[in-house]
């Protein structure tokens, strides 16, 4: 058991009101953890959220703008100025919008809130992927090979890297992000048109030039890392999570614990992800994000911040992350004694998406009926109900069907008749791939890789409902 909060709390701006800078289902998810708490809730809402019922408390979430992101969940002005007229002491920002951007944490704290997250210093690190490559390799947090150093600008130079990494690889933007700003090379032909290429996208999506380049595994599972770490210097890894299931680099579906995962090598790895948020000065939850082939772990990239796949890691290591966030932010300590990164039993996550089944193009539209599952082992985090206008001006996630059970053959077995008891009408949305995949041989032997699922929709691209 933690000591009680007020015994343990120091390190930290203890605070009673947290305003939510985001929407959706972890607006909910967060709300909830709030008032569990004893915290006091506060939130914001576009105008498009606002005529949807959003998550609401009395008297609805305050207006932040209208419903172009950009305008409202990307406005910190718009967010700081609700912070102030609602007293707001302390900042979540969920995940997206700006939950990675440094500067957004900066300018929290510089208001004199607590930003519920990691110090913009972290940030800024692990949102160049080279001064991330580079941190990791000093921690002795494996990576995929390669330099972590920018590439030079002579094509002969870059050729030359490419010859000692060895064919094939892939040329990577130091500020990429969302699977885009990369190009696999395979041959020295390539190389001068794919660094052309890729500067030139990095230049105008990220407003960075550099590249750098490493090894393209061919065939790799996703393998993540939940750590936990609080203000005094104490990191812990809390599991794993398998997230190969994936199109257009988007998660469908994660389990954890990942199958098949030796635990001492699990263990190893764990541990040099903890020790890598020690040197770096590392706060609240984060994600190591990893390759995996042929039994070694590479890493790609570290996510500051709660990811969507959150649940199947508390489902399996017994921990409320949202309730971690929220207390070690308030300076509570860690007991590392607590977390041993072991993994009880098995959970996995399906997200379900507003959009058509075949075509995958987002299907905005007003929920007309709605049933979710019920029963042991089954959590749906979900701010939809019947009536609720699925918006076409964000991402298209309606809800996370989460299920937990001893094994992972009685999961899947938990999920297969969960989904078959879902119900969403009056839209689209993407259940019937989800039985699809819950229904595939392979995908139910497990450790399938991540080009699994496009190429099960290549071979057969229809989805039958
Ligand atoms: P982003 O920040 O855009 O998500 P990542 O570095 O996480 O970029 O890479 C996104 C995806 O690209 C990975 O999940 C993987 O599918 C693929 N990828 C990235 N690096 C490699 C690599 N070295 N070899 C094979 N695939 C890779």
């Amino acid at each position: 058991m933690r000591a009680p909060l007020h015994a343990a709390r120091q390190g930290g701006h203890s605070f009673t009101s947290v305003l939510i800078a985001n929407r959706g289902e972890i607006a909910a998810r967060i709300r909830r953890a709030c008032l569990e708490l004893g915290l006091r809730p506060i939130l914001v809402a576009s105008e498009a959220d606002r005529t949807t019922g959003a998550p609401g408390e009395k008297g609805g979430p305050l207006s932040i703008g209208p419903s172009a992101p950009a305008r409202s969940y990307l406005n910190q002005a718009a967010i700081l100025l609700a912070a102030r007229v609602t007293g707001a002491e302390a900042v979540h920002p969920g995940y997206g919008f700006l939950s990675e951007n440094a500067d957004f944490a900066e300018a929290v704290e510089k208001a004199g809130l607590v930003f519920i997250g990691p110090p913009a210093s972290a940030i800024r690190i692990m949102g160049d992927k080279i001064a991330a490559k580079r941190a990791m390799m000093a921690a002795g947090v494996p990576c995929v090979p390669g330099p972590g150093e920018p590439l030079p600008g002579d094509a002969e130079a870059v050729r030359a890297i490419a010859e000692e990494i060895g064919y094939p690889v892939i040329v990577k933007a130091a500020g990429g992000g969302g699977g885009r700003g990369m190009r696999v090379v395979r041959e020295s032909a390539e190389v001068a048109d794919a660094i052309t290429i890729t500067r030139e996208e990095a230049r105008r999506a990220f407003g960075k030039p550099e590249l750098y380049m490493e090894k393209f595994l061919e065939h790799p599972r996703h393998v993540e890392f939940q750590v936990l770490c609080d203000n005094h210097g104490n990191a812990v890894w809390v599991g794993h999570r398998d997230c190969s299931i994936q199109r257009r680099h988007q998660k469908v579906v994660e389990e954890a614990p990942a199958p098949a995962i030796a635990p001492e090598l699990a263990q190893r790895i764990g541990e040099r992800c903890a020790e890598a948020c020690r040197q770096i000065g590392y706060r609240g939850v984060g994600t190591f994000e990893f390759l995996y082939e042929h039994g070694e772990f590479y890493f790609i990239e570290m996510n500051t911040r709660l990811q969507v796949e959150h649940p199947v890691t508390e489902m399996t290591a017994g921990v409320d992350l949202v309730h971690e966030q929220l207390l070690t932010a308030q300076g509570e300590l860690l007991s590392p004694s607590r977390f041993r990164g072991e993994a009880h039993g098995h959970a996995f996550e399906c997200r379900i998406n507003a959009e058509d089944p075949a075509t995958f193009v987002a299907a905005p539209g007003r929920i007309t009926a709605v049933r979710f599952p019920s029963g042991p082992g089954i959590r749906v985090d979900t701010h939809v109900s019947a009536g609720y206008r699925v918006s076409p001006y964000y991402d298209s996630l309606i809800a996370k069907l989460i299920v937990h059970a001893p094994t992972r053959a009685a999961a899947i077995r938990r999920m297969q008749v969960a989904l078959s008891e879902t119900r969403i009408e009056g839209i689209s949305t993407n259940l019937p791939l989800h039985e699809r995949i819950f229904a595939d041989a392979d995908f139910v032997r497990g450790c399938v890789d991540i080009h699994h699922l496009e190429k099960r929709l290549r071979e057969e691209p229809r989805v039958q409902a």
